[in-house]
């Protein structure tokens, strides 16, 4: 079976065309610039790009393009739109309906309509997504890969925040975590390199991309996460805050006048890395500036590891030990220097020791922590991609309507 992912953002469509035969990429490509000028799809067949300028107005032209371009004498991977067997979607925000990835149907739609409130940024994309193929491709079953199901393992303790319990009973305002199936793929793939059971591990993930998150997966399910009720918590990030006293949000709307939009573009878009370096959010351009002797990008990086730390320490402590740690994503796959300083400088009491050579690896699966570090340290490269063709398939083909993930 071939397999089409989809991943609909609000000006974007990220799309990754996979034979499950042999999980080979067959091509991936994103439609970008949706509804603005300039917009375009940059298609990559194996290591050729090619770019192809396009008016693309809104979700269902580029969703009709990206079908174009797959069926393209030149450019295409496939002769008919009928190979394409399903199409796996990702879904930010599951709620607390979704543990599983499902098949969609009308009232799995109707389900995500009414989450929109929880993910406004990101359910109504997903939902145009879908609903394109729906309309486009009617006879091919569709499939959602929630970012939140996987951490629906996790207890009371951990995903009710210390408010009038009302406003959880009213109105869901719980932590669900995100990343859920970057933190479910890596935590999966540690087990296996190391040969030992998923169920018998205690595995802290640190996905560290544009956002980031931190989960603790114990015996096979999340127990914590670091984002909560939104991707606003937990971490620094490229532009987000992570943690703050929410105290603060009252104070800027206070004292100086800001309004709803103008402290939620503050938190989510101007903070983070980005609003203490202020020059860029890009992991490389900080610690370009770091190596050049920037004593206050030193600093913006010693915030950056310190909160990343203090999540494992925590997360060590929620899991009554850990027994491996993954980096993964754009800044845990690629730099050794941040992994080696979280390890070192804050986390040698509980028996960690890096293998400086292991260490400097990029974007490859690897053991970086030495023979008797007490916690094994890895990075794998992510592929959500891959877990949403997969889970498609196996609903696909086995005619269910949900499969479960813990
Ligand atoms: P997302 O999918 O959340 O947009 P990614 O997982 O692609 O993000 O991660 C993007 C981040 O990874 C950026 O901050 C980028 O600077 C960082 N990154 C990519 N390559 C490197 C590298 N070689 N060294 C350090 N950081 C890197």
């Amino acid at each position: 079976m071939k397999v089409l992912v989809i991943n609909s953002g609000s000006s974007s469509v990220k799309y990754q065309f996979i034979d499950m035969e042999n999980e080979t990429v067959l091509c991936k490509g994103l439609a970008e610039r949706i509804g603005l000028e300039g917009s375009r799809i940059v298609h990559r067949v194996g290591s050729e790009k090619h770019i192809i300028e396009k008016e693309l107005p809104d979700h269902d032209t580029a969703i009709r393009e990206v079908l174009k371009v797959l069926t393209d004498e030149k450019i295409g991977v496939i002769k008919d739109l009928k190979e394409i067997g399903a199409v796996g979607h990702r879904v930010v925000h599951g709620g607390e309906k979704f543990a599983s990835s499902v098949l969609i149907d009308d009232e799995v739609i109707n389900v995500l309509e009414e989450n929109v409130d929880l993910a406004p940024l990101h359910n109504p994309p997903n939902i145009m997504g879908i609903k394109a193929i729906k309309k486009l491709l009617p006879d091919v079953p569709n499939v959602a890969v929630f970012d939140t199901a996987f951490h629906q393992s996790m207890p009371k303790k951990a995903y009710l925040y210390a408010i009038p319990i009302e406003l959880y009973e009213k109105y869901r305002i719980r932590r669900y975590g995100f990343h859920g199936t970057s933190h479910r793929y890596v935590s999966r793939r540690a087990a296996e390199i190391l040969g030992k059971p998923y169920e018998s591990l205690k595995i802290i993930t640190a996905h560290l991309g544009n956002g980031a998150s931190i989960a603790a997966v114990k015996n096979g399910k999340s127990v914590d996460t670091s984002m909560g009720f939104t991707p606003l918590e937990g971490l620094v990030m490229g532009t987000r805050s992570g943690d703050i006293d929410p105290a603060i949000v009252i104070y800027l709307q206070q004292k100086l006048g800001m309004n709803v939009d103008e402290v939620y573009t503050t938190l989510n878009k101007k903070s983070g890395v980005l609003g203490l370096f202020k020059k860029s959010s890009d992991m490389r351009d900080l610690e370009d500036a770091v190596f050049e002797g920037d004593e206050f990008a030193r600093l913006v990086l010693d915030i950056y590891e310190y909160r990343i730390a203090k999540y494992i320490g925590a997360y060590a402590a929620a899991m009554n030990g850990v027994d491996v740690i993954v980096f993964t994503a754009g800044v845990g796959e690629n730099s050794p220097i941040i992994r080696k300083e979280v390890c070192e400088n804050y986390l040698s009491f509980l028996g960690i020791k890096i293998d400086d050579k292991a260490n400097d690896a990029k974007g490859q699966e690897k053991i970086i922590s030495t023979e008797d570090s007490k916690v094994t340290v890895m990075v794998i490269p992510t592929n959500e991609e891959l877990v949403i063709a997969r889970d498609t398939k196996e609903i696909v083909e086995k005619g269910i309507k949900e499969l479960k993930l813990f």
